[in-house]
């Protein structure tokens, strides 16, 4: 099976070359790139019964890959009600989401929605119980913050998840209160992790494998669109990798998923069989553990104390030599590593625990799996230095910057400059990889690209104007950087000879384009080894 692809402007990222003409050609063969260059080399190399698709002066980049975001979750809460900007601006609009959820949600599930921001509705402030109950007043009602760190609860949930208004705040959240003292339904934290994870466990367990595999297909269907080939699931678990494996054996896996498996299920992990390359579109041999919290929610745990709601210095989920002890535990399996630390202090806490691992292995030669901190946020220069010294991968969000980074300057005042450094880190020699986090933010890596390059929050200001990338060094954090993150550099993240052929067609080369135009630049198809996975122009159909 040989695929010709002609008449395209081929961005290989590959180390030496720029982008070739617009008169560019690549040969796929069994789902790998056999040639890719000038016109006349490649097609040389083709035999005659080859597929010849015309691409009338696309650009061809190689494959994206997000690096972290949250697959299963995706495709969970596509099916909720859709309470992020601009569809739902004011608490209003989120009642009347809510109230449509509600009609299209079985019964024995909770009316389920997601991606609201306090700071972003009209009225600048987390919708209560009381706005809740009124949208949906006889069912539980759950809406989840866009940073999955915080969520409300309706007073039928408030009672089905046994919170009561007496009810202490536990050692790893919060709960919000009115000026009685009665909950106000907002969950902060630990508790609202339990609440999502066993109503996504039970929705999941209520599914038959037919309904679960077309959960994963909508989720995969919604990132191939945005010429993803390959995402990281930052939250693999015992109920979704089994879904995963489901629709890859029934051929309905788009995308090529590695699997962060969270910390306390790798004995499950290790007695389903799934650890380590399933398939070439199927992968779990990472762990994932979260350090502290999150930076939109305000949980990062940070030295000092925050200026704004819930004030404190946010939440550290383990001390250092606990977190030391899994990490060891963990290398010493043969895992990758792959810790959410956000603030400085929880990034401290996990270049401690990756120092005290790496020094007692391999002599402290580098850092052989690839251990990684996920997020960043508040990795400032010192701690850059100590990453770049152990060979620490930094997979990061810079789509945060224009989503969430106006929040963020409001938390962190005048170092809001120094949060998500990418131009600093890279300087001082780390290996930085991008992502979404979906849902948290859109999966839209467009939108990260051109973030990386303009730091511009939503309402205009320029957040750490020297840490601005290149178009090209923003292009690599969603290719080579991702791959080699991934530990996928062999096979993916760039297009040369040997690679699987994952590549996205565009109808503008983001090199060439004004930044500000790259969210709009078209994905004309995605195509994972060698077979399009979504296409908007019928060029493969037709072809
Ligand atoms: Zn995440």
């Amino acid at each position: 099976m040989e695929l010709l692809v002609e008449e395209a402007a081929f961005v290989t990222m590959a180390e030496d070359t720029g982008p070739s003409g617009p008169g560019g050609a690549m040969l796929v063969r069994d789902g790998r790139i056999a040639a890719v260059g000038p016109a006349a080399a490649v097609c040389a190399a083709a035999s005659p019964g080859a597929r010849v698709v015309r691409l009338d002066g696309a650009t061809v980049v190689p494959g994206l890959i997000d690096a972290h975001c949250h697959v299963a979750d995706v495709g969970y809460l596509a099916a909720g009600a859709d309470c992020s900007q601009p569809s739902a601006p004011d608490i209003p609009a989120v009642q009347a989401r809510l109230r449509e959820a509600a009609g299209r949600t079985p019964r024995g599930s909770w009316v389920t929605g997601s991606g609201y921001v306090e700071y972003k509705l009209r009225e600048r402030r987390h919708p209560t119980r009381a706005d809740l109950d009124q949208a949906v007043p006889d069912r539980p009602a759950v809406l989840y913050h866009t940073s999955l760190h915080a969520c409300v609860l309706n007073t039928a949930a408030l009672a089905e998840a046994g919170l009561a208004d007496r009810q202490p705040d536990p050692p790893d959240g919060a709960f919000g209160r009115d000026s009685d003292g009665r909950l106000d339904g907002v969950v902060y934290e630990g508790p609202m992790f339990e609440l999502f994870v066993r109503n996504l466990r039970a929705d999941l367990a209520r599914m038959d494998a037919g309904a679960r595999a077309r959960l994963v297909q909508m989720a995969s269907r919604r990132l191939a669109a945005f010429g993803l080939t390959a995402a990281c699931d930052a939250d693999m678990r015992q109920d979704s990798l089994p879904a995963f494996a489901e629709a890859d054996a029934a051929g309905l896996l788009g995308l090529r998923i590695y699997g962060l498996v969270v910390h306390d299920q790798v004995d499950w992990l290790l007695a389903s069989g799934l650890r380590g390359r399933w398939s070439d579109r199927l992968a779990a041999e990472a762990v994932k553990i979260w350090a502290d919290g999150g930076m939109s929610s305000r949980t990062a745990a940070i030295h000092g104390s925050y200026p704004v709601p819930p004030y404190g210095s946010g939440i550290l989920y383990f001390e250092r030599d606990e977190l030391t002890e899994m990490v060891r535990d963990f290398d010493a399996r043969g895992f990758q590593v792959a810790i959410h630390a956000q603030g400085d202090r929880g990034i401290e806490t996990v270049l401690d625990a990756y120092a005290a691992t790496l020094a007692a292995g391999a002599g402290g030669a580098g850092n052989p799996l690839r251990h990684r901190i996920e997020h960043g946020g508040a990795l400032y220069p010192p701690l850059a230095a100590r990453a770049a010294a152990l060979g620490i991968v930094v997979v990061s969000q810079p789509g945060f910057l224009s989503t969430l980074g106006d929040g963020f300057a409001e938390a962190f005042g005048d170092r809001s400059d120094e949060l998500y450094s990418f131009g600093s880190w890279q300087r001082a020699g780390i290996t930085v990889a991008g992502s979404s986090d979906a849902p948290v933010i859109t999966a839209d890596p467009r939108l990260g690209i051109r973030d990386a390059i303009l730091r511009r929050t939503g309402d205009g200001r320029v957040l750490g104007p020297a840490e601005r990338l290149t178009a090209r060094e923003a292009l690599a954090l969603y290719t080579t950087q991702a791959a080699f993150a991934a530990r996928r550099e062999d096979e993916t993240g760039s297009l040369e000879p040997g690679k699987l052929a994952d590549f996205a067609v565009l109808d503008a080369n983001p090199l060439d384009a004004d930044p500000e135009r790259i969210p709009g630049i078209g994905v004309l198809a995605t195509v994972v080894g060698g077979s399009p996975v979504h296409e908007s122009a019928g060029i493969f159909a037709a072809g």
